[in-house]
Parts: C-alpha cells; structure tokens; sequence
C-alpha cells in the first residue's frame, strides 16, 4: 500500500464523500442513537460518587451497560478484571476473515470521584466518552457490507486516577498489552488534543521527637513540630532555585496535640512534579534534602516515604492528536492554538504511565461551563445535561480517529514512530518492550 493510502473499504460509497469519511458518519449517528443510555450511565455515575478503589457501584453500572448492550452478549465483558473494581469489555467483529493478529484498540473509562466535592473532576464523563467512542467505532464496523477488518475494540474500566493510580495497577498486572493505541478524554475548560501533564511523585514525612512540659521542662523535649516547619521552610527557601517548571506543594498533616505538649509526632505530605521522568529525580532528591536537613537540626528522626506509584507524565503523540483535531474541527469543536497548547496549565495523570508502554491520546474538552474543576461548580457542571453535547461530540471525535487508525495504515505506522521517538527522547526505551 502507498503512504497516504486509505486500506479499502468493501461496499460502495457516495461520490465525492470518500467511504471513510461515510463511516465515520455512521459512527457518529451510533453514538447518538445511544444518547439517552449514554447519558443515563454518566448521570448514574454521577449521582453515587465513589472514591478512588471504592468504585463498586460504578462498576456496576458499567458491567452492566456492556452487558446489556444489543445485541445480546455483543461484548466479551469481564468483571472485577484485575482490581476489584476494574473491568474489561471487547468486542471483535463476526467473520473476520484474516487469522493475523487483530489490531486493538482500547478506549479508558475512568470513575472515581473527589472527597467532599463528588465529581467535580468530570470522570463521570470520561466513562461516558470511553463507552460512547467505543459503540461509535463498533456500530460502523458492525456496518461494513462485507468482511470486516481483523480488529479488537477493548474498553478498560480503569479506577482510581484521582488517588492511587489505578491504570499503574493495571498496566503491572499487563492489561495494556497487546494494545495498540489507547484512547481517553478529560472534561477541563477548553477544547485541546494535548495538555502536558507532568511527572508526580508523592512523599509522606514523619518527624519523630521526644514529648515533654513546654513549660516545665522543654530543654528535656525533641520538637518534631519544629522539624516540619524547618522541612517547610527549606522547601520554601529552595523555590528559589528551582525551574519555573518544576512545582512543590505540600501540608503540614500533624502537628501535635496540645500547645503544652512538645509535638513528638509530625507528618508533612508533599507533591512533587516536573515535566518529565528524567527531571523529577532530581527536583526529589533536593526535596529529601530539605527534609533530613531539619531533622538534623532539630534531633529527630525522619521517615521518608514515597507513594505507592510515581505518575509519569503524559507523552505527546503529534500524528495521532493532528487526526483528533482534524476530526473534531468536522464536529465544530473549537481548539486552542498548539502553543496555547504545549504551555497550558496541567496537572498529572495515571494516563502518564499508559503512554509509556501504549501510544494514545488523552484530549481534554469543554462541558459547556468555565467552572474549573475541582470546584463544586464543576460538579454540577460535570452532571449537567448541557454538558452531555460536549461529551459526546468528544466522543465522535474519538471513535473517527480510531477509524482513521484502523483504515490508514500510515497513520498508524507514523504513531508508532512518534511513540518511539518520544520514548528515546525520554531514554526510557530500554525499559519497554
Ligand atoms: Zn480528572
Ligand atoms: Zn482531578
């Protein structure tokens, strides 16, 4: 096949409108057949927040929406994969006629929801856009007049990105492989194919001294108190060298028990992030630092102890976010320039860690309100039915891309490359197989 070659599609087309572009048509006319359960799952979701690792009640709804999608037993879905409230669903067409290998797509359903604020992040609609752009690219195929490609549609039903990072979880547990690109989108406040989310690495310290009379006899105490707030202040001190880009935050957790007491019991919580794996080595070591420095100072011991999983950050892939856009615009979704783009504000995600092992696309998208999320009124916003047009135009946006993936060859060959390139960039790519 030349680059730039469509794979050909069996059937006949319209003139003028090439087959491709008919079925991304078809995708998107699934995806609003299947407006009214779409919505009812996210508003479901919604309704009955569940924190990190806890989503029992979203899995639920979720299983079951797959298992209940007509046809009957259309999609292979297995239940409590992995983690507890984890899931996987697939769906390949009948009658594949090649015995190769099929190519798989996979589509991330995230669920979990904030403490005290419910969902004001918005993962009630990226379960809805992970489920929606999945029947878009499943009713298009199931439309094909005859054999259909050899390909795997695998929705993951990914917990815990808000605490934890449940797609780390997963990817040890090797459920990303064999994927071939993955695909997501997270409500924010504009329309863009990429945000650069950073690396995050968490640290919990605890300060351990003496307790003692304050007034009586504190000589005879060991204030960790003082170490958190020296720890504190060293981070603070240290600012001043750090690169624009690099970002600490952190809390004093516990900070003794009575004013009368030498604190012999701190603990800080801290949030480090920089723009790549490479860096946040090196910004965490200066923080330790920081911290064994005041406990020196004060004669307390130090734990340091890092979180379960470092969140990686995301990796830019140019090919596979210039087709999301392409296909967006044809929707009237309105993006913000690439250099608006690149020097965006961003968090961090567990989806970091996917891009690492799977290429993919993490877009973000506008829910019709310019509530910031984490915010209560991004809750509202998040279950709002303004924001469902929102939801699903990214949706369709979504499943179009994936039909590009799976009918230009090219286009999957140059995400592989980008892929790989960002990895050398990177150095990690001894790490991947
Ligand atoms: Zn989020
Ligand atoms: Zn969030």
């Amino acid at each position: 096949m030349r680059p730039g070659e469509e794979r050909p599609l069996e059937g006949g087309a319209c003139s003028g409108v090439s087959q491709l572009e008919l079925l991304k048509l078809r995708a998107a006319e699934r995806i609003d057949e299947a407006a009214e359960r779409l919505g009812a799952l996210s508003r479901a979701i919604w309704s009955e927040p569940e924190l990190a690792y806890e989503e029992h009640r979203a899995h639920g709804v979720l299983t079951r929406f797959f298992e209940r999608e007509p046809p009957a037993a259309s999609w292979a879905v297995q239940p409590h994969y992995q983690l507890a409230t984890a899931f996987r669903a697939e769906w390949e067409p009948l009658g594949v006629r090649a015995a190769r290998r099929p190519l798989q797509l996979g589509f991330l359903c995230e669920y979990d929801a904030l403490p005290g604020i419910g969902h004001a992040c918005g993962h009630n609609l990226i379960a809805e856009v992970g489920a929606a752009a999945a029947l878009g690219v499943k009713g298009a195929l199931e439309g094909l007049p005859g054999p259909p490609p050899p390909v795997k549609v695998v929705v993951l039903g990914t917990p815990a990105e808000e605490d934890g990072g449940g797609k780390i979880d997963l990817i040890e547990a090797g459920a990303f492989k064999n994927l071939d690109v993955v695909f997501m989108a997270h409500p924010s406040q504009e329309n863009a194919a990429y945000l650069p989310d950073v690396a995050e690495h968490d640290v919990i310290v605890k300060y351990y001294g003496k307790a003692s009379h304050a007034a009586a006899y504190p000589w005879e105490g060991v204030n960790a108190l003082d170490a958190a707030v020296l720890a504190y202040n060293n981070l603070s001190v240290l600012r001043q060298q750090m690169k624009p880009t690099w970002r600490v935050h952190g809390i004093i957790k516990s900070g003794g028990v009575k004013p009368n007491i030498i604190p012999s019991y701190s603990e800080l919580i801290y949030y480090f992030r920089a723009p790549s794996m490479k860096e946040l080595p090196v910004l965490t070591k200066k923080a330790e630092d920081c911290f064994r420095a005041a406990a020196l100072a004060t004669g307390c011991t130090v734990e340091i102890k890092g979180g379960a999983h470092d969140y990686y950050n995301v990796l830019p892939n140019k090919s596979l976010w210039k087709a999301y856009i392409e296909n967006g615009k044809k929707l009237g979704i309105e993006f913000i320039s690439e250099d608006a783009m690149l020097n965006g504000p961003s968090g961090s995600t567990d989806f970091g860690n996917v891009t690492f092992v799977v290429p993919g696309i993490h877009p973000y998208f506008y829910i019709g309100s310019n509530a910031l999320n984490h915010t209560e009124q991004y809750t509202e916003a998040a279950g709002s039915q303004e924001a469902q047009f929102y939801t699903l135009r990214t949706a369709k946006a979504l499943a179009m891309t994936a039909l590009d993936v799976i009918f230009k060859p090219e286009l999957l060959e140059k995400i592989k490359e980008d892929f790989k390139l960002q990895l050398q960039e990177e150095e990690f790519l001894n790490t991947v197989e």
